[in-house]
């Protein structure tokens, strides 16, 4: 939003709290309210900057401060406060990097139709010396504003191939292997470039790895590019979190796509309501349509589970099936999966 002719900060601030709060209203989708919240960051031109390049880089750290300090606010870029965060949290990331605090934990998908393991998701986690283990929805919002996710994500790629190299020499390697990219990554131009430098040293087919990016890359036309090279290349591309983005029906038919994950939002109250329900049944057959593939997250229960199955969904992942595991874990399983009785092997594995 541009205000023009802004002669006081206060009337900003004014505008900030009108939209968040007629943002805040219910939204009624098929009989149910839903409550969305909107963070907004404020720069003042000339004071905060004066390219927009610089104005939109500050409004969006201004608008992770209103994130953190509870959402649903309008906060000011403040430049002494912004500095010392991302300054702060940067350099523990990057010093994260350099210790090697860094770790890929693997989380199981199956095959709704017979229960095999079709794949594994790499899920990054950060051992840090002192707060134990976190999550990346903790810091990667940091690195991602810092551009330090160009190095942290760099390295997940890096690793994970790493690992499906090993499991494949051991003749155990999963069919694929999924990993998350963020939108900075894909921006950034060597990219799909050093995708492939990494499947051609560790020998990897490139149909072994599934790269999950979500819907605001087709916000960016750099970033759409890389994914059209990507699938050049041949590596598998996922929408991770369909629905909660964009969702437009016209990209999924425009980029290569192979790939849909409905967001565990829409399995969260199945099977109790009708709504999300008939949107999670809709997502499946319109994929299904186009050719592509579904993958269900964050199944928790038996019934989620069943209501997937009868659909013809593809394959599922989540708590109910297997948490994200430790590498030495994540081999068990992938090991035992070769004995005839994986029951038995597992319990062998202890
Ligand atoms: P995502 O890619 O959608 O990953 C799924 C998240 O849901 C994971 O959280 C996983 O632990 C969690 N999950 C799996 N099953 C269930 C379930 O049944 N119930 C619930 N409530 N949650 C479940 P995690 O590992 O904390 O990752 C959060 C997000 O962080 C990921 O969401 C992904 O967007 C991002 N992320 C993870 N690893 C990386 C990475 O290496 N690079 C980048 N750029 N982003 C990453
Ligand atoms: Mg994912
Ligand atoms: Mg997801």
């Amino acid at each position: 939003v541009i205000l023009r002719n802004v002669t006081d900060p206060e009337s900003a601030s004014l505008v900030g709290e009108r939209i968040t709060e007629s943002v805040k209203l219910p939204v009624n989708l098929a009989g149910r309210d839903h409550y969305v919240q909107a963070s907004i960051g404020i720069v003042l031109f000339p004071d905060d900057g004066s390219s927009i390049e610089e104005l939109m880089r500050r409004a969006d750290g201004a608008m992770y401060r209103a994130k953190d300090l509870g959402r649903g606010r309008a906060v000011f870029y403040d430049r002494a406060l912004l500095l010392n965060r991302f300054e702060t949290s940067q350099s523990r990331l990057y010093r994260a990097l350099r210790r090697r605090e860094f770790s890929l934990f693997y989380q199981p998908q199956f095959s709704l139709a017979d229960g095999r393991l079709v794949g594994l998701e790499a899920l990054l986690r950060w051992q840090t010396p002192r707060d134990g283990t976190r999550s990346p929805g903790d810091f990667i919002p940091a690195a991602e504003v810092s551009g330090l996710i160009v190095d942290i994500g760099g390295w997940v790629i890096e690793a994970a191939c790493a690992q499906l190299a090993v499991w494949r020499e051991q003749g155990i390697a999963p069919a694929r292997l999924a990993i998350n990219v963020s939108v900075q990554q894909l921006k950034y131009a060597d990219f799909p470039r050093n995708v492939r430098r990494i499947l051609e040293k560790y020998g990897l087919p490139p149909e072994l790895v599934e790269i999950e990016i979500t819907e605001s890359v087709f916000a960016d036309e750099v970033a759409g590019a890389a994914l059209r090279q990507l699938a050049e290349l041949g590596v598998r591309l996922a929408l991770d979190d369909f629905g909660t983005g964009y969702s437009s029906l016209n990209y999924l038919r425009q980029y290569p796509i192979h790939v849909v994950k409905i967001d565990r939002s829409f399995l969260e109250d199945i099977p109790m309501n009708p709504a999300s329900a008939t949107l999670a049944e809709t997502i499946i057959t319109m994929a299904h349509a186009l050719g592509k593939e579904v993958v269900a997250e964050g199944v928790e229960t038996a019934e989620q589970l069943e209501f997937l199955r009868e659909r013809r969904c593809d394959s599922a992942q989540g708590f109910f099936l297997a948490q994200p595991m430790p590498v030495a874990q994540a081999g068990e399983l992938l090991q035992a999966r070769r004995t005839p009785d994986p029951v038995e092997a597992l319990r062998q594995a202890g």
